[in-house]
């Protein structure tokens, strides 16, 4: 089976044999994808012909109507995207969930969101500006849709939320949507959108898809596109610096690698509510998706006194995960996504191993559970730990995009706050403690690096939304080496599908445009 693209309004197959996508489990050949012969500049264009003007003709509320059909599409068909999850990327039901349920719920939030857009074609920000003495002349800030498309490079690990987050929002600002998914796991992505295409919801040229390499796709970005991309940064840098993306400054988006920490306060010994909650997170971190998110935690700070026991709580806990295959219920982890994956994993774990001891795992020719080792592209749950975290250098630098984690001994609250800067930009940090003036400290300390810091007390206790979750209301994104991106945040993700420009005229001609908008300050709500 070839996954067809679907360009210009039509179903089109790639030529040539194309790429296979595997089951990571048995490592039999599920489908194909190809985008060879794929007329990527014409696909553009038909997306900012005929998608953008017909979507640009509705009204905010209206377009979140869209996104609640096309929401109820995907909940129609949520059995069918678990299948294919298990299928292609090994998914527990649990991991399967979190990807497709995560899609479906974000674009209901997104459509219930912007129903208070209301009937604007754009949005007006802020008050006018004076620019004459009479009043006669004045300033008025816009935010203007997009009229070009919005073109989305989605990373393996979440076909379906990856696509989702990023096109609820693009519909919503109305910009058509170009979903390249990640080759390995297209299927799903491929799969959401026929269901979506065959429903008839969205004008023509509102959704298209090319599944197999970009090929020439960048060349063929204007000035009026913008480029969603997530990833690797290696992927991320080539894109950013992509010739035709530099000529034209087309607007990127760039969501990439981390090495996220987790931080047990100073307070945090063996007992502790604060304690329980870190472990806790920890392994629902390592082990959900197999350690595949981006946000998932790689760095476990603690203090020194407390490194031992925070090591051996959380391998006690790992060593009762089942590790296998995730048609058997018993099994919580499931293989990571191919043979390359794997491999790349075993490489940073060997990395990791020459700065740390092993305390749980670690073992190259481990058995999983139902599944043939050699054909199966699993790895065994790791947990390592480094003594001298500042004069390490893997520890802060090497993403395993599995499921290992290092633990960290830190001395001072100085120290820890180094250890974490030395991600050097992260999507997420979180901090288990109810020592008020540390939180304080280290959310002062670290917030300039970071998109996101979950604190946790026992206020709070497990009502927390978790380390590795991105809710749609809240900032996905992060400085540095995360990419520097920004996604999410309600409906401020509006923002990067919208022109910022100022009208300088007459107040009349300003009262005029500024009738047919919607105020921007809603975005902020
Ligand atoms: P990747 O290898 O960087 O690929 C990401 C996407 O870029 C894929 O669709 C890939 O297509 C495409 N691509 C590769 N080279 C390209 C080029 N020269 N021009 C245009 N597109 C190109 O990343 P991945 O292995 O799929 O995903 C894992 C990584 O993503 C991890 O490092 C993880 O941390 C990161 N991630 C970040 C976030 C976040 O929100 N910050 C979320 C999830 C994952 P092909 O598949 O066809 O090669």
């Amino acid at each position: 089976m070839k996954l067809a693209n679907y360009v210009c309004g039509q179903w089109q197959q790639g030529a040539g044999g194309g790429e296979a996508l595997l089951d990571p489990v048995t490592g039999e050949e599920l489908a194909r994808v190809s985008s060879e012969n794929i007329d990527a500049g014409a696909m553009l264009e038909f997306a900012r012909r005929h998608g953008g003007p017909a979507l640009r003709a509705l009204s905010y509320a209206q377009r979140a109507d869209l996104l609640a059909k096309v929401a109820e599409v995907l909940a129609a068909n949520r059995a069918e995207y678990f299948r294919i999850s298990l299928l292609n990327s090994g998914a527990t039901e649990a991991d399967a969930s979190f990807d497709v349920d995560g899609a479906i719920y974000t674009m209901k939030y997104y459509a219930k969101a912007g129903r208070a857009l209301g009937d604007g074609a754009m949005l007006k920000e802020g008050a006018v500006v004076a620019l004459s003495k009479t009043g006669a002349f004045l300033g008025q800030h816009f935010l203007m849709p997009r009229q070009g498309a919005a073109v989305f490079i989605n990373a393996f690990n979440f076909p379906a939320w990856g696509f989702c987050e990023k096109a609820a929002p693009a519909w919503l600002s109305g910009v058509p949507v170009v979903v390249k998914p990640a080759s390995a796991t297209a299927w799903l992505t491929q799969r959401m959108v026929e269901d979506v295409v065959k429903a008839q919801i969205l004008p023509e040229g509102a959704l298209s898809i090319l599944c197999g390499a970009a090929r020439d796709l960048l060349q063929h970005v204007r000035e009026e596109d913008v480029i969603c991309f997530t990833g690797s940064a290696q992927t991320g840098m080539r894109i950013r610096s992509h010739p035709n993306v530099l000529a034209r400054s087309v607007r990127v988006n760039i969501e990439a690698d981390s090495i996220n920490s987790t931080i047990l306060g100073p307070d945090g010994a063996p007992g502790s509510d604060v304690f329980d909650l870190l472990v806790k997170e920890v392994v629902r971190e390592m082990t959900l998706k197999t350690g595949q998110k981006c946000t998932a935690i790689r760095r476990i700070l603690v203090p020194r006194a407390q490194l031992k026991a925070v090591g051996d709580a959380i391998a006690a806990k790992l060593a009762s995960v089942k590790v296998g295959n995730p048609r058997n219920p018993e099994v919580k982890i499931g293989p990571v996504v191919n043979k390359a994956q794997q491999a790349a994993c075993l490489k940073g774990i060997a990395q990791l191993k020459n700065e740390c001891t092993v305390v749980f795992g670690g073992d190259d020719n481990f058995q999983p559970i139902d599944a043939d080792a050699q054909r199966a592209a699993f790895v065994q749950p790791t947990l390592l730990a480094c003594n001298d975290g500042l004069s390490a250098g893997a520890v802060h630098d090497v993403e395993v995009f599995g499921p290992a984690a290092t633990l960290v001994a830190y001395d001072s609250t100085g120290d820890l706050i180094a250890l974490a800067r030395r991600g050097l930009g992260s999507l997420v940090g979180s901090i288990f403690s109810n020592d008020a003036p540390f939180v304080e400290q280290t959310v002062l300390g670290i917030g300039d690096l970071h998109g996101r810091v979950l604190v946790v007390d026992s206020s709070v206790g497990a009502q927390h939304t978790g380390h590795g979750n991105v809710v749609p209301s809240c900032l996905h994104g992060g400085p540095g080496r995360a990419g520097g991106g920004e996604e999410a945040a309600g409906l401020r993700a509006l923002l990067f599908y919208h022109q910022r420009m100022v009208v300088q005229g007459p107040s009349a001609r300003i009262a005029d445009l500024a009738a047919r908008c919607t105020d921007a300050a809603l975005l902020y709500v």
